[in-house]
């Protein structure tokens, strides 16, 4: 049973996008829901919008015809938090993951589909709301695997799970950054350290390291290939 209300989310969307068929499409969408939508053309007037609508989150599209949206990223990422999804187009896998280091929030792959995009929306602004909250509690709760950040104790159901540093840093580190992906480069950075971001088979082992020990509890942890690791959310929000 699903409770819509509990689904529903609220908030401005400003889209980015030259395409009038994909902009006509996401409008369609969001009718339906308590989103509100403003459009961009170009780079510089999605630059523009930001500042004057104050949206909630940011849909991009990568191939603009003025400046690219990691362009935008990074312009915005210099004065602003606004959640950024990107849209990025087969062929853009480079300027995806780029947008994504300079603090782009989530991808989507075009042809993507409504259902998909809303998933990712909903997500993203759930989090942006419980970021906010004051009470974030110090216990991480993703299926059976239960994270105790405070005193730095693992569980599986009522297992506890021993870690060594680095898997447990490694686990952190994506718990910090739950529900976003994290890609190979900031994880070897945050993990291990700036002079490791190429190392990227240091992560492969260890990630399964984490899988190995964490077992089925090591469901919430997503491989997004070519680009980095999601720590998916549960969907219930705890009132
Ligand atoms: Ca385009």
């Amino acid at each position: 049973m699903e409770d819509t209300k509990a689904s529903k989310v609220k908030g401005t969307i400003l889209l980015i996008e030259d395409d009038p068929a994909i902009r006509r499409m996401l409008n369609i969408a969001f009718q339906d829901t308590g989103l509100k939508a403003v459009e961009a053309e170009t780079g510089n007037d999605g630059i523009k919008a930001v500042i004057h609508h104050k949206p909630d989150l940011v849909l991009l599209d990568i191939g603009l015809p003025d400046i690219s949206g990691l362009e935008v990223v990074q312009n915005v990422r210099g004065w602003s938090k606004v959640p950024i999804i990107v849209l990025s187009a087969n062929g853009q896998e480079g300027l995806k993951v780029q947008c994504l280091e300079q603090g782009a929030d989530d991808y989507v792959t075009k042809p993507f589909g409504v259902a998909e995009l809303m998933a990712r929306i909903r997500v993203v602004l759930r989090r942006e709301i419980s970021a906010k909250s004051p009470s974030e509690s110090p216990v991480f709760v993703a299926g059976n695997l239960r994270v105790d950040l405070s005193a730095r104790e693992v569980y599986l159901g009522s297992e506890r799970i021993r870690l060594t540093p680095l898997e447990y840093k490694l686990l952190t580190t994506l718990i910090k950054h739950a529900g976003k992906i994290v890609t190979h480069r900031q994880l070897l950075a945050e993990v291990w350290g700036p002079d490791y971001t190429e190392e990227s088979q240091y992560l492969r082992l260890y990630i399964g390291y984490l899988r190995k020990k964490l077992s089925d509890g090591a469901a919430c942890i997503v491989n997004e290939p070519g680009v980095g690791y999601r720590l998916t959310v549960p969907e219930a929000v705890a009132e």
